[in-house]
């Protein structure tokens, strides 16, 4: 298809003569013998179209040229193999905010506006994605043709936005408001069947068959997509009152006011303004420029160049087609049926069939819920292979080790494994809380050992750490950190200490808490703290979902071997432990899980210092982290936390928030609660080097 898409504009260009030189850098404009002028987007020097501000001033230009001699048509549409275009240049958005960002959008606006304005017809046509300021280009123009498989959508809400180059007015008024504003309001994507539905799409059609739509909708032979009569019945103020307090409530439920302004910001928007095109206009600008300079995008912004930071750590060749798992309990089947579905070919062993039997089952339950076809589901399911015999291990480019947290039943499988493995594979085990040093020892190739330490449930967290002990090699942990990029997975790379980095800075928050409950603070006001700060779960309801057990296991083996005390391990989780009571796999934990969900009883109060003794701990194990160089860099270690514990957007990261509210002040603050509560509460040493 893309090649196809090439093929086509090559055509054009030749038919049309070359692109015309004058101001070219990221459009070339250039008219047929039939009078279609066709205007194509091609950034400079990128493999993907975004918008920026140069784009968008020499897109003014060219409109300028067309202004002054209408063509019969214009065809705007992308040369770019990977889709229309992915959305505005966010790395220019700092910049924006101090630079008179409302005016700035009212240029962009007022381009646009004059492409609708322009007395032809104007189409756009769409392969691959158009996302954000894209989508807001192909909204412009009177008609839109999408090639078999394009999408749209506006992901402005993702980075604490809302759509800003008129997008908000030009989709509510296309198509169903109510549609308009979920697709901008949770900033999914419409695909081409979707999009023809809902109205975005007058007309889709294979590549090979562009020209013939173009001249098909020139010769208004296709009719173009009308509002009905419920979404005109949203011109009354009344009647988007009473939908945007439904969508009020539910975007608090995801996305409390406080910390994610925009979505509300947008409800408003419409609300206020639906029914007067050129004041929702206005308001757009104000409320978009008014955003771009809260806290909550910035740091949003900042998440996304952060997980680019990641993905840079998989650039490379992993060379890893084969992967035998050994264990197929909660964490094997996981990571086996992902590695599967992601295209590589697993064999997945355990001592039992009962657990093998599981991970097919289990397999199947995630291709559903990533949206797989049949097809791809069959084909993920051809690739797993239940190999109680451990036949794969022999031909594995590489050995996930997820057996029992013991090390000496490691120790036996590795000693067995080094006999089999095949030369140059690589062994990994996804330990989370044993020493890899000392697994080290216990295994035939050092230098091809490390740990690879996944997240469960494995295909919704999308943070791996690849663990390096003093032996393993670097071309290693590179192929891991690439393997990891090849299963679609954010690498941190981190050197071997007592829980990594993810764990040593998770612990003591957990086990704060059940300081915290010892101390008679009920469960529910616990985490409640915890997700006012902006935690996606509190650490009471985590420690149940991870498991009761597993919490016990991390704890008891971070303890002694930290430079500094950690908080006694409450009897009470002990005992859970002891019951079976392992929180929500066993039904059962500090609260009782019904279908998932954790049932709170009991409200109360907690002390004035529960938030700081919660998270300020966690920030401190990060700080010793950084120290200690098991984590590289600030950014690195706000990644880690973000995407492998759900640590707040919102809030940059832990190092990020440390930064935001003063290292001095923090340190204080630690200081004072470690002379009121003792000495786990003690800065690290290593504040003093944040200055
Ligand atoms: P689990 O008890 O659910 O599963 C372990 C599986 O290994 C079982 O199916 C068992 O039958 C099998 N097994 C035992 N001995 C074996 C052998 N000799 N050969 C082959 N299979 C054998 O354990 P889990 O929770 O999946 O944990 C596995 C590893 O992953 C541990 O090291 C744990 O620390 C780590 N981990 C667990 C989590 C989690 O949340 N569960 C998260 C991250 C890492």
């Amino acid at each position: 298809m893309p090649g196809k898409v090439l093929k086509h504009l090559e055509a054009t260009e030749m038919e049309f003569g070359p692109a015309t030189q004058a101001g070219q850098g990221h459009w070339r404009l250039a008219r047929g013998e039939d009078g279609i002028a066709w205007l194509v987007f091609d950034r400079k020097d990128s493999t993907t179209n975004t918008v920026s501000q140069e784009v968008i001033h020499e897109l003014d230009r060219h409109v300028a040229t067309l202004e002054k001699d209408v063509p019969e048509a214009l065809v705007i549409r992308s040369a770019k193999r990977v889709g229309f275009a992915a959305g505005a240049d966010i790395s220019g958005f700092d910049e924006i905010s101090d630079d008179g960002a409302a005016k700035l959008l009212q240029q962009g606006h007022g381009v646009l506006d004059r492409i609708a304005a322009l007395t032809c017809p104007t189409i756009c046509v769409v392969h691959g994605a158009a996302l954000g300021a894209g989508f807001e280009i192909a909204l412009a123009c009177d008609y839109r043709i999408a090639v078999e498989g394009a999408s749209f959508a506006f992901p402005e809400v993702m980075l604490g936005l809302h759509p800003g180059l008129g997008g908000t007015l030009r989709l509510t008024g296309l198509i169903d408001p109510v549609e308009a504003m979920t697709l901008m309001l949770t900033g999914k994507t419409a695909h081409t069947k979707k999009a023809k539905e809902l109205g975005i799409v007058d007309l889709i059609c294979p590549e090979r068959h562009v020209p013939a739509a173009v001249r098909a909708v020139v010769a208004g032979k296709v009719e173009k997509h009308e509002q009905g009569l419920i979404s005109n019945s949203y011109r009354l103020r009344a009647a988007r009152s009473f939908a945007a307090r439904q969508m009020r409530s539910k975007a608090a439920e995801n996305a409390p006011e406080k910390h994610y302004p925009a979505p509300h910001a947008l409800i408003a928007l419409w609300e206020d303004h639906g029914d007067d095109r050129e004041a929702m206009q206005e308001a757009e600008i104000a409320s978009f420029a008014r955003l771009l300079d809260t806290e909550t995008s910035k740091n949003l912004r900042r998440v996304f160049f952060l997980r680019q930071g990641l993905k840079d750590n998989a650039k490379g060749e992993d060379e890893i087609t084969h992967v035998h798992v050994v264990g197929a309990g909660a964490m094997g089947r996981e990571i086996a049926a992902w590695v599967a579905i992601k295209g590589k070919k697993v064999t997945l062993g355990d001592l039992e069939l009962g657990p093998l039997a599981q991970a097919v089952k289990q397999a199947k339950t995630i291709c559903e819920a990533q949206h797989l076809s049949g097809i791809e589901t069959r084909n993920a399911l051809d690739r797993l292979i239940p190999d109680p015999e451990g036949y794969g291990v022999a031909q594995a480019d590489l050995v996930i080790e997820a057996v029992p947290e013991s090390p000496d039943l490691k120790g036996d499988i590795y000693a067995d494994l080094g006999k089999r493995m095949k030369a140059g594979a690589i062994l990994a085990s996804n330990t989370s809380s044993l020493e890899l040093t000392e697994l080290a020892g216990k295994v035939r190739a050092p230098t091809r050992f490390a740990g690879l330490h996944f997240f469960n449930p494995v295909s919704k967290m999308q943070l791996v750490e690849v663990v390096a002990h003093p032996k393993t090699s670097k071309v290693v942990v590179d192929r891991l950190a690439a393997f990891c990029g090849s299963i679609n997975r954010l690498p941190a790379l981190v050197q071997d200490y007592p829980g990594f980095l993810v764990n040593r800075a998770l612990t003591p928050f957990l086990m704060e808490a059940m300081v915290l409950m010892d101390e008679g603070v009920t469960k529910e006001v616990i985490d409640s703290a915890a997700t006012e700060f902006g935690m996606p779960m509190g650490p009471v309801a985590l420690a149940d979902q991870v498991g009761l057990d597993i919490c016990l296991d991390v704890a008891e083996s971070l303890r002694g071997k930290l430079e500094k005390p950690m908080a006694d391990i409450s009897d009470s989780l002990r005992e859970k432990v002891e019951a079976g009571q392992t929180g929500r796999k066993s039904g059962s934990g500090f609260y009782e899980w019904k279908d998932g969900t954790p049932e709170p009883d009991t409200e109360g109060t907690g002390p004035a210092d529960l938030t700081d003794r919660l998270i300020l701990p966690m920030l401190d194990a990060c700080v010793e982290c950084l120290r200690r160089d098991v984590a590289r860099t600030e950014n690195e270690i706000d990644g880690a936390m973000i995407f492998a514990t759900g640590f707040p957007p919102f809030r940059g990261g832990p190092m990020h928030y440390a930064r935001t509210r003063g290292i001095g002040e923090i340190k204080g603050r630690l200081t004072e609660l470690a002379d009121t509560l003792g000495p786990r509460f003690t800065p690290d040493r290593g504040w003093d080097d944040l200055g």
